[in-house]
């Protein structure tokens, strides 16, 4: 199912290996034993395993994501090392012509300083329609000189270069839990960037209807990562 996000972006969860009961069986095996079934100790040892990090267990289950986000949302997607990413080429494939535009209420400044910002929504609507249309140009003017680029023949590789962050971008992303776990604790966060924070609260979604177990105890214990 494609979970669609901000007017162009998207989230498809294509394929996952593995649930709850895979993470009782690879801590099982240590014990030479195995579950068929998830019943109250199952549900137990999980809870164990997550408050006492005992964290290889989690990276039994396995995801793979289809993902079309800003590239600036993908900057910081793509410092989660403990995955793997397979992008469109720039170099390889032609730029659609979108961009990420805030909505109204994501127009925002940010007061304060380094580790304690806070970012407040502009509830003067002139000054916010202004900034949008400031984006929308900027990013058209870019298109429009990428398109000319493109059309006189010059290398992909080269066109791009004038392309802005807000521009759209599609990947697969292949995570473990663990590592997803680590993902949802920092980017589905009030600490995060909104626009990620975003993507993150819809993977949760979809990842708690895998584990949903495994998902109860993370939150019980306080989002701590195993
Ligand atoms: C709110 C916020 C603000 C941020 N601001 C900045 C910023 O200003 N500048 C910036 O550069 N980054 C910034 N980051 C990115 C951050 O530093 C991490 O790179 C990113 O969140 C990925 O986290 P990670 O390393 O835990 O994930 P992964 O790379 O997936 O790693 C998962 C875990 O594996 C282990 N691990 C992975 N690689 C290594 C390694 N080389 N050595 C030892 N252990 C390893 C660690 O335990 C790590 O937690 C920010 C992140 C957030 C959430």
């Amino acid at each position: 199912m494609i979970k669609r996000v901000h007017e162009h972006g998207h989230i498809v969860l294509e394929a996952y290996m593995g649930g709850d009961l895979a993470i009782v069986n690879n801590a099982r095996v240590s014990f030479d034993q195995e579950s068929l079934e998830l019943g109250e100790a199952e549900d137990g040892l999980i809870g164990f395993l997550m408050r006492n990090k005992h964290g290889s267990p989690f990276e039994a289950p396995v995801f793979r994501f289809d993902v079309k986000a800003p590239l600036f949302v993908f900057r910081e997607w793509q410092r989660h090392r403990i995955s793997s990413f397979n992008e469109v080429s720039a170099r390889y494939s032609v730029i659609e012509d979108e961009f990420y535009v805030p909505e109204r209420d994501y127009i925002r400044t940010q007061v304060g300083k380094p580790g304690a910002y806070t970012f407040e929504r502009v509830e003067d609507d002139e000054e916010a329609d202004l900034i949008t249309r400031l984006i929308s140009t900027t990013s058209n003017l870019s298109f429009g000189t990428y398109n000319r680029l493109i059309e006189d023949g010059v290398a992909k590789e080269i066109a791009r270069l004038v392309l802005p962050v807000n521009m759209y971008s599609r990947m697969k992303w292949t995570v473990n839990l663990r590592s997803l776990l680590n993902f949802l604790a920092l980017r589905n966060s009030e600490h995060a960037q909104r626009e990620i924070r975003d993507y993150a609260i819809e993977i949760e979604k979809m990842v708690t209807e895998v584990v949903p177990v495994t998902m109860r105890h993370f939150n019980d214990n306080g989002r701590i990562v195993p």
